[in-house]
């Protein structure tokens, strides 16, 4: 065979593996193939490569008689050995070669060295020479290690055959790159779908089961022997929090010691990493001894300690062990360890914020439903009382004509009208109209007109009324409708100077039945108008204050309204008048 030719074989053997390295997703498989092809087609007795896991050379693929397979596959060691003996080793292009005397006898020990004599020949194959090539990424990260021995004739390889070699080489190289970006890529996949996992516990009802799913999905998505999670109490919780799987319940011994290491380095998020029988840690000074204890108990080698919170508050902890098979923490891994402790302290910040509005708003409606009782009690005990007052006063003034019976009759009818609204507004709250008749709106604009016809008269107040049609029928309550337009046209006819106009409309389209009532009277302002339909509110402009009322005529209104499907509205201009709109469905909502 001529020196510079490739064998056809070793061509085809090549090519083909050029195909496979780059569709193959099997990395293992690829690899045997190379090792065998370097034994089959380029003649050498054994061909080994070893892959680099953390700081090891763990031998992969072995190709050679069987003995020698069984010594040396899955044998580890040190990659600094490996390296350490390039450094002696002549530089054949991208290949290694140790020859025999150079290599110490410590090394010599655990290499396999094939048993046979040597020959006194310099281009003879030494038992003890050595050939090697080591994988690099394109990055020139170390991937892993090519050991060939038992030459073709025994002899040292040519130029020729070198090169063929190193064609070899180079694909055994591409295969553990892309291994590498695959499982780099898989690893992101994984660790990313964790932190998601964690996030979307973050959704849960409450804390504990926003802890108890995290705990599930972070010791599935990092393999881990057991995971703990726990949340201090805050001011307004009396009892922390805390979770774990597969083990559920978190003693909580040891949880007062980490928490007081913890908080010394917080705002400090970084996880701090604990491995078993270590004696000295500086940031878990106080609870090394109970974290030792812990993995102990759950047979875990390494825990990663991780603080969560928020800003300068911390709110709990992480606590995830591990086992020792699955060798040390990747950065990667750590910095998802981080993200996830961000991602739950930010779950259990809004968490908390959610339970404590709900539990003001529990209070706030507890507040509401006393205040609404204590209204109507006291309203009610002071009816009677006022009703024979007024009754008194009235024929005290019958019998005796006097400045002080006047001031008490107006008085107690003041307060009458008072405790009247009181008792309507407490009546109307939180309840949908139950009486349900068919009413006349044009009547009822009419009999309000005529009611304040006096008032009107005393301000010398014109009070106009137009409607589309009549009659205009709606379905609902006639009294408290009533009290509700009765309220409208009296408060536009008060609130408007002497010489002022009052309009009141009744309009109708296809949905909706419309009562206006506009006034050219003091108008109230933006800022009041946000106020208006308040109970007690009263607008801050002084002319409006020095007219007698109590601030609950519009609130009454509108409870009677909204509890009819309807709504009411303001448009008004201070200084200039007030449009206010009654609007009530054609068809009442509960009956459709
Ligand atoms: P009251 O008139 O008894 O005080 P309301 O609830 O009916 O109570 O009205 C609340 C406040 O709104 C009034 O105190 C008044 O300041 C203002 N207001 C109501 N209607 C008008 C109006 N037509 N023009 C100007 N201000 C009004």
């Amino acid at each position: 065979m001529p020196e510079e030719s490739a064998p056809a074989p070793a061509l085809q053997r090549l090519s083909e593996l050029v195909r496979r390295v780059n569709s193959s997703t099997d990395t293992a498989d690829v690899l045997e193939e190379i090792v065998h092809g370097v034994c089959e087609v380029l003649g050498y007795g054994v061909a080994a490569i070893a892959r680099l896991e953390g700081d090891t050379l763990v031998m992969t693929a072995v190709a050679g008689p069987d003995d020698v397979r069984r010594q040396v596959l899955g044998r580890r060691t040190p990659a600094s050995e490996i390296l350490d003996e390039f450094r002696q080793a002549d530089r054949w292009g991208i290949l290694r070669f140790v020859p025999h005397g150079r290599m110490d006898n410590a090394r010599l020990t655990n290499a396999w060295i094939p048993d046979y004599e040597p020959i006194d020949d310099p281009m003879a194959w030494h038992p003890e020479d050595a050939l090697y090539a080591p994988l690099y990424s394109a990055t020139g990260r170390l991937l892993g290690n090519m050991a060939v021995d038992l030459p073709p004739d025994s002899r040292i390889p040519s130029r020729h055959e070198r090169e063929l070699l190193e064609m070899f080489v180079v694909q055994a190289g591409l295969a553990l790159s892309n291994a590498q970006q695959r499982e780099q890529l898989a690893e992101q996949v994984r660790l990313g779908s964790t932190v998601k996992e964690v996030a979307q516990a973050g959704s849960q009802p409450g804390l504990d089961a926003i802890l108890a799913e995290a705990c599930e999905a972070v010791h599935r998505g990092l393999e881990a022997t057991q995971v703990w999670m726990r949340c201090y109490p805050d001011e307004d919780m009396s009892n922390g929090v805390a979770a774990g799987h597969p083990r559920p319940n978190p003693s909580g011994a040891g949880a007062a010691s980490l928490r007081a290491d913890l908080s010394s380095v917080w705002p400090n998020p970084e996880p701090v990493v604990v491995h078993r029988g270590d004696e000295t840690c500086d940031r878990l000074p106080a609870s090394l001894p109970k974290l030792q204890e812990m993995m102990a108990s759950v047979g875990a080698d390494s825990v990663v300690v991780v603080p969560m919170g928020v800003a300068l508050e911390l709110l709990g902890y992480i606590v995830i062990g591990f086992p020792g098979t699955r060798g040390p923490l990747q950065p990667a891994e750590v910095d998802a360890v981080a993200e996830i402790a961000r991602e739950l302290g930010r779950s259990v910040h809004s968490a908390r914020l959610l339970e404590t509005e709900q539990r003001l708003v529990s209070e706030l409606r507890e507040l509401d439903r006393y205040k609404g009782e204590l209204i109507t009690t006291i309203s009610h005990e002071l009816k009677t009382p006022l009703t024979t007052i007024i009754g008194h006063a009235e024929l005290l003034g019958e019998i005796h004509e006097h400045r002080s019976v006047e001031a008490i009759a107006r008085n107690a009818e003041r307060l009458n009208r008072l405790v009247q609204n009181l008792l309507d507004y407490s009546r109307v709250q939180d309840r949908l109209a139950s009486v349900r008749v068919d009413i006349d709106l044009v009547e009822v604009c009419r009999a309000a007109i005529d009611l304040a016809g006096m008032l009107a008269d005393t301000g010398r107040v014109t009070v106009e009324m137009t409607a589309c049609c009549e009659p205009v029928t709606v379905q609902g309550d006639p009294e408290e409708l009533s009290l509700v337009v009765d309220n409208l046209v009296n408060n536009a006819v008060k609130y408007t100077r002497p010489g002022g106009t009052v309009r009141v409309e009744v309009e109708c389209d296809p949905t909706w039945l419309r009562i206006a009532v506009h006034d050219s009277g003091l108008g109230i302002s933006e800022a009041d108008q946000v106020h208006l339909f308040s109970a007690f509110h009263r607008s801050s402009n002084p002319e409006a204050l020095s007219i007698p009322g109590t601030g609950l005529g519009l609130a009454i209104s509108r409870r009677i309204v909204e509890s009819h499907g309807g709504r009411i509205e303001v448009e008004s201009v201070l200084g200039r008048g007030s449009t206010f709109t009654l609007a009530l469905p054609r068809v009442h909502p509960a009956v459709a």
